[in-house]
């Protein structure tokens, strides 16, 4: 069976924030995370629900055009696959996990590594914490968006995106699967 995949969209809309996307049920569950992932234990990042994506978007790389919702430069930050662990609360899916608001993953991706939880926080409807635990890949003291700022696939920065848009050379990347 195909191993269910993981997306890290860097998406300069009208605020910057990086698209954390897993594949459940058939579609990418998405969060936006305004400060992006951290291989730091320490640091827990605000991740926010959004709407779900269709799985043909996880490789998109390119520019959503004015008037579009989200218009502004979208480059893939990472990719790869993830593997849920059995949950907190019992539950072994990571629908059921989904559904209860601890779901933690293992990510096998080109930047981000090892085990990531999201947790959802009581109170504003729609808000987690993505937080890296303790682990082999965890990096203490790293900033991984600062030492990783390019697109994953191509190379290519949020401004070359941009530069491109309005030179009208743009190349929009759609990854085969
Ligand atoms: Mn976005």
């Amino acid at each position: 069976m195909r191993k269910p995949i993981f997306i890290v969209q860097k998406h300069q809309a009208s605020h910057l924030h990086y698209d954390f996307r897993l594949e459940i049920g058939g579609l990418l569950k998405s969060w936006a995370i305004p400060k992006g992932p951290s291989l730091d234990p320490a640091v827990k990042r605000l991740a926010i629900e959004v709407e779900d994506h269709a799985l043909a978007y996880a490789d998109f790389e390119g520019v959503i055009e004015e008037g579009g919702y989200g218009a502004g430069p979208v480059l893939v930050w990472d990719r790869g696959w993830f593997e849920p662990l059995p949950g907190h609360t019992g539950a072994l899916s990571a629908a059921e996990m989904l559904q209860d608001g601890v779901l933690d993953v293992r990510l096998h991706g080109r930047r981000l590594n090892g085990g990531f939880s999201l947790v959802r926080l009581k109170g504003p409807p729609g808000q987690w914490l993505l937080i890296k635990p303790h682990d082999d890949a965890a990096r203490p003291g790293s900033d991984i968006t600062v030492e990783q700022q390019n697109s994953v696939l191509t190379g290519r920065s949020i401004e070359e995106l941009a530069e491109e848009a309005v030179a009208g050379t743009l190349a929009t990347y759609r990854c085969q699967r």
